[in-house]
């Protein structure tokens, strides 16, 4: 369901505050503070504002409703002129990440309004500005990203269904693509790159109670603004005459020409969407990206939703878990990047033969190197998450233990690129020449960077002892001065007698002298009284205020002078921020090949001859991940033979496969699919020998869940599916049908079932797999030389069957499926009864069939007719 920002939250009692909503506030009547708000805050439709007062981020009106809900904060009150009190809600600054993080998790989006000078130096109101605005597709704070994931952010434009285009990009990361395709084609990618935002055109919608946010709503198709979390935007944003200038102006450039967008209206609006939006996110450091690369589907293989969902490529369909998946089997990776390129791969797996093979290259090499495949896994965990942090480089916004980070990753590299020296394969050859510039950081950050700094840049702690002269002498004055309280408190206590006389600081009185009660009367009479404890009283004297004066000044001055020397650093460092990139793109890609090495040895897979024949040639082959669920050796391996050149080959293209239910037919067929998949991403597969001739789309039409939400029945489900294959499909591609036409009834299934086989075989001229239980279409293999029949094999001894997931030519004779009732626990009078009617229907049908047979005997129809 589409969440909105007001959804989520309970409706707040009304209680003391006058709870109106802030767009009925008229300036001219509230007080100057909340004029500015209301000001600030009309910019900002559908957007909490967190607006800067001292050391809080202050809600007001409909924003702090909602956040002393969502937040679990108190909401108070703020006197507003004409509007009496009027609702606030705040949180601390320092621990306003923590708070972020829930609102952003239930959709809501933040602006952060800052204080643009320093309150104690402004004259009359404090300025303020807007200087970001957080939503889950723009954050960047680590503690709101998840590791392993890129955060996509998308942006769509649609013409009608033929004509869509697509942008996304990772802000973490710099990564920016787009594309044109098709409605269907958009949901597929859409699928596959998962963003956590997307940006659509919407409609203003105004608040209509206190409790909302002024808001926008989509204006495109349910199935996506159902599924995804959709921010829509006002034509502004879709203002194609801008998209030229704001894209140059995100990407620094002076033209677009060589990225080959302005021949692709539909994904340049897309990707203008995106700049406006960043531009109007970002208000200061905007982030930087590595280009705009377009890319073509048919680079890739194309792949049905539901094939990507029930291939369980990263999640199983059940309960969307990583155990379970392809991902889990082939995930060995070392570091967060490489996982992320894991999911990439998996998730595109690769239509052109040369970047396969030099994948495969590189696997192979691998394997065939297992000291250096074992030293390489022990390196890699030791390099933090170079892509995100060479990004914040690149965006001047890494902190001092990002930078140490930094340094320590790439400490480690010139030992990786030792280890690979022997090594000649094209991808891994890459990482054998270490560029020198690296020295260069990690000289700048070591020479700078205490080795474990402090978190908040603006106290200190930061910059190394002898990096800077001037700061090590304001560090010896501070220091020097701690001596001289000692000092004095040695002095004090011998001037007064007073042996437990303490000399301390605290940050609300700062330096004072403390004597018990007890020993009040040793007082001298210059002490001035400060403070008034229990069992002491607390004093200062000239001397000791003169002292505190001196130290914060040299303090506060350290401070700023440690500050403005790591900012420099930054600045320094963006020069390197390409070469930084470059390197975790490197190290991302030798992470993912160890890992596909790593699980090839460990599963036994073999190198997969990818080829452009149109075969699909598989001995002793398994299924990835049931293989690894069952206990060692249970798999049962088998054969698969197919081509769509039957001329050439003599090789069936389409394989009806029968079979009792649980006996393997649907693992069958996915192993088939997945093996495709795995060596067209350039990994190893499960069997002894494998043939792939290239494969362009894997199409599944499996199992029968009702989209109950977008008002579709099963057979409409089916159907819909079934009928994207049929137009989507080509010669290339590799179509597993998992049972077609099982949602009406029989004949209407099983003449659909037919004639959906046949325009496969004959007219599309795909590779299919077909299970189904209509033992009827085993007669299509009598008429049609490209299709085969194969069939589960099982035993059956005393009415009890055994499964042995053996795939072998022939049909299978009979369905099994009252004996499969009596396996899941189905009442023993209700299994005798279906018995019962099965051979009475038997005995009905052979009756029937027997008097069509005479009947027909003379007739000269076609053969496909006689089934019936
Ligand atoms: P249905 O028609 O009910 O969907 P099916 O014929 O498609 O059933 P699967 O779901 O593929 O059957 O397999 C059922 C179970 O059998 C799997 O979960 C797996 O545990 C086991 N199995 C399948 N194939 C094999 C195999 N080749 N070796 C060992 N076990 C297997």
């Amino acid at each position: 369901m589409r969440e909105t920002a007001t959804q989520n939250v309970p409706p707040v009692a009304q209680g003391q505050y006058n709870t109106i909503n802030s767009l009925t506030v008229d300036p001219a009547k509230a007080t100057p503070m909340v004029a500015q708000f209301i000001e600030v805050k009309s910019q900002y439709p559908g957007i909490i504002l967190f607006y800067r007062m001292g050391d809080f981020y202050e809600t007001f009106f409909e924003d702090a409703l909602i956040t002393a809900r969502v937040l679990e904060i108190t909401l108070t009150g703020r006197e507003a002129g004409q509007y009496g009190r009027i609702p606030m809600a705040g949180i601390p600054v320092k621990a306003a990440e923590a708070y972020l993080t829930k609102l952003l998790s239930q959709n809501f989006k933040v602006a952060i309004c800052e204080q643009m000078e320093d309150p104690a130096q402004a004259k009359g109101l404090v300025k303020r500005q807007v200087v970001r605005v957080l939503s889950s597709g723009t954050v960047t704070e680590q503690s709101l990203l998840r590791p392993e994931e890129n955060n996509f952010l998308a942006a769509l434009t649609m013409k009608d269904k033929q004509q869509c285009g697509l942008a996304y990009c990772d802000i973490t990361t710099g990564q920016f693509l787009v594309t044109e395709l098709t409605y269907l084609e958009l949901l597929s990618e859409l699928d596959r790159i998962r963003p956590v935002e997307i940006l659509v055109k919407g409609k203003k919608r105004r608040a209509t109670s206190a409790q909302e946010l002024d808001e926008f709503l989509p204006d495109i198709p349910a199935d996506i603004s159902d599924n995804y979390r959709c921010t829509p935007l006002g034509d502004d944003a879709f203002r194609a005459s801008d998209t030229q200038f704001i894209l140059m102006d995100l990407l620094k450039v002076k033209s677009l020409e060589g990225f080959g967008l302005p021949a692709l209206p539909f994904a340049l609006q897309a990707a203008g969407v995106i700049g406006y939006y960043i531009s109007r996110n970002f208000l200061e450091n905007t982030p930087v990206f590595n280009g705009i690369r377009n890319y073509s589907l048919q680079q890739t293989v194309t792949m049905n939703t539901t094939a990507r969902r029930n291939l369980e490529l990263l999640a199983t369909v059940k309960n969307n878990q990583y155990e379970g998946s392809l991902l889990w089997v082939l995930n060995r990776t070392c570091t967060s990047m490489g996982t992320r390129l894991l999911r990439q791969w998996i998730n595109q797996p690769l239509t052109n033969l040369n970047e396969i093979h030099s994948r495969l290259d590189g696997v192979e090499e691998l394997v065939m190197s297992p000291a250096i495949r074992e030293s390489i896994r022990h390196i890699l965990p030791d390099i933090y998450d170079i892509e995100r942090l060479s990004t914040k480089v690149a965006n001047i916004t890494a902190q001092p233990r990002d930078l140490i980070a930094l340094k320590q990753s790439i400490a480690r590299m010139p030992d990786l690129s030792n280890l690979l020296k022997p090594l000649e394969t094209f991808y891994i050859s890459r990482l054998q020449a270490f560029p020198p510039e690296l020295f260069k950081v990690m000289a700048l950050i070591d020479q700078a960077i205490d080795e474990t700094p402090a978190l908040n840049l603006k106290e200190g702690g930061i910059i190394r002892q002898g990096y800077h002269a001037e700061l090590d002498q304001m560090r010896d004055l501070v220091r020097n001065h701690e001596i001289w309280l000692a000092d004095y408190e040695a002095e004090q206590r011998e001037r007064t007698g007073v042996k437990t006389l303490k000399v301390s600081f605290n940050s609300a009185f700062g330096y004072f002298i403390e004597v018990t009660r007890a020993n009040s009367s040793a007082v001298p009479a210059d002490y001035h009284r400060k403070q008034t404890l229990t069992n002491a009283e607390r004093y200062t004297t000239d001397v000791l205020k003169n002292h505190e004066a001196q130290v914060l000044d040299a303090q506060s001055r350290q401070y700023e002078l440690e500050y403005n020397l790591f900012i420099e650093l930054r600045q320094k460092l963006l020069a390197y921020a390409p070469i930084l990139a470059d390197c975790a793109q490197r190290v991302a890609v030798l992470d993912v090949l160890q890992s596909l090495a790593t699980v090839a040895v460990e599963q036994n897979y073999v190198r997969p001859k990818v080829d452009d024949s149109y075969e699909i040639n598989l001995q002793q082959s398994r299924h990835p991940v049931v293989e690894k669920m069952l206990p060692l050796g249970r798999f049962v391996p088998n054969c698969v033979s197919l081509s769509s050149d039957y001329k050439e080959y003599k090789i069936p293209q389409m394989m009806i496969i029968t079979g009792p239910n649980m006996a393997g037919k649907s693992t069958y067929m996915r192993q088939v699919a997945l093996i495709v998949l795995m060596a067209q991403m350039g990994s190893f597969v499960p069997a002894s020998y494998a043939r792939i001739g290239l494969v362009d789309g894997i199409y599944t039409r499996v199992g029968a869940v009702d989209d109950l939400s977008s008002g579709q029945s099963t057979f409409m489900v089916e159907m819909n599916e079934t009928a994207q294959i049929l137009h989507g499909a080509t010669q290339r591609s590799l179509v597993l049908l998992d049972e077609v036409g099982r949602g009406t009834s029989t004949y209407d299934g099983v003449s659909i079932a037919w004639a959906v086989s046949e325009y496969m075989a004959n007219k599309i001229g795909c590779r299919t797999l077909f299970a189904t239980h209509y033992h009827e279409l085993n007669t299509l293999e009598q008429t049609n030389l490209k299709i085969a029949n194969y069939r589960v094999c099982v035993t059956e001894a005393n009415g009890e069957i055994e499964f042995l997931h053996t795939v072998e030519p022939g049909a299978a004779q009979k369905s099994y499926g009252i004996q499969v009732a009596k396996m899941a626990g189905i009442p023993g009078e209700v299994i005798q009864k279906a018995e019962a009617l099965l051979t009475q229907m038997q005995k009905k049908e052979l009756a029937v069939v027997e008097a069509r047979r005479k009947e027909k005997a003379e007739e000269t129809e076609a053969p496909q007719l006689s089934l019936f």
